[in-house]
């Protein structure tokens, strides 16, 4: 019997600029570290659910200055 079913597919600890770590899968198979995560970013907390890639949230920051 093969262990390995999806070999390429493997857990991986995420650790975020906030402090939050957690784990997922990923193909690429080594830890990663992002800059804002579902725990710490605002627009993921309840003020505003915008679903949007991280470029255009950091394009909405330097426009309103923050
Ligand atoms: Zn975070």
């Amino acid at each position: 019997m093969k262990p390995e079913i999806h070999p390429e597919y493997k857990q991986i600890t995420v650790t975020c600029g906030c402090g939050n770590k957690f784990e997922t899968g990923s193909v690429l198979g080594k830890d990663l570290q992002v800059e804002v995560c579902s725990s710490c970013h605002p627009f993921y907390t309840g003020k505003q659910r915008v679903v949007d890639t991280a470029g255009r949230v950091d394009k909405f920051r330097k426009k309103y200055g923050k």
